[in-house]
């Protein structure tokens, strides 16, 4: 069964990218084949996957409005994972999708064309709450939410929670909140680890274990255009290869997900 998880948090800069490139990479290296999808109209995934978006054709934009067949229009990458890229034309999809009817549906409807070729499908949302985004949550299984763990860091949650709540609601009732992700962690102070319980505590919400420590080699891979995951052996790896086992084994073996006590 192919699992289809959404990373989404409306707020930029907050390693939703990092997380879906980096996991993607972790589980492709567990024999797990991996289609990740750049819902983005920024398109740093599909660059920091090697590939340029003002160099592509078709991209998931043509693909939402049922313009390429999906199948035509994914690549490969050097991470080991099947990328859906996106290009600068998906700014322009947010109006076009609006004017249509059944416009949440249109990325579920096309990843179900070859969701049977993938073990899992990890959604990479844009910084909005917008029809890119429902389009996301509405045809994932499961949502992450990358935190990141500074003061403020609980400012917008609240809203982002409510859209999934609605989501569930109307268009994909299945949908299930995993809980959140702590990226650019801190583990030297206590300020990382307060900021962290005082939003768990406030919306409820799980902390995925483990938190993925900051670390300078992100920048430096970004910087390259190679994945950290390829990199030497640093903390940041080894923080988003537990979290892609401790998913597996989730998915795969029915366990259930670890999360951090506070
Ligand atoms: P988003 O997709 O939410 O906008 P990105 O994944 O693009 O966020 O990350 C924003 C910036 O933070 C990037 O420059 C990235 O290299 C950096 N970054 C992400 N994770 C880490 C980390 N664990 N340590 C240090 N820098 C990080
Ligand atoms: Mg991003």
């Amino acid at each position: 069964m192919t699992r289809i998880l959404a990373i989404a948090n409306q707020k930029g800069g907050v390693a939703k990218t990092t997380t879906v490139e980096s996991l993607g990479a972790a589980l492709a290296d567990l024999d797990v084949s991996v289609l990740v999808v750049d819902l983005d109209p920024q398109g740093c995934l599909t660059f920091s996957l090697g590939h340029d978006p003002d160099q592509l054709e078709s991209s998931v934009h043509d693909v939402l409005l049922g313009d390429e067949e999906i199948a035509d229009v994914l690549l490969d990458t050097e991470d080991k994972v099947t990328l859906l890229p996106a290009t600068i034309d998906l700014a322009g999809a947010e109006a076009l999708l609006l004017m249509r009817p059944g416009r949440e549906y249109a990325l579920k409807r096309a990843l179900a064309e070859v969701g049977q070729d993938f073990d899992v499908i990890i959604v990479d949302c844009p910084p909005s709450l917008g029809v890119l985004t429902l389009n996301g949550l509405t045809a994932a299984d499961e949502v992450i939410v990358p935190l990141q763990c500074e003061t403020l860091a609980h400012r917008g949650v609240g809203q982002l929670l409510r859209t999934v709540r609605e989501v569930q609601q109307i268009t994909n009732p299945n949908l299930t909140m995993l809980g959140a992700v702590a990226t650019l962690f801190d583990a030297r102070t206590t300020h990382s680890r307060d900021v962290l319980s005082d939003v768990a505590d406030r919306y409820e919400l799980p902390v995925l274990n483990p938190p993925i420590p900051r670390t300078v080699r992100f920048a430096e891979a970004s910087a390259s255009g190679s994945s950290v995951m390829r990199g030497r052996k640093n903390k940041g790896a080894t923080a988003y290869r537990e979290l892609a086992e401790n998913l597996w084994k989730y998915w795969d073996a029915g366990e259930g997900v670890r999360t951090l006590d506070f």
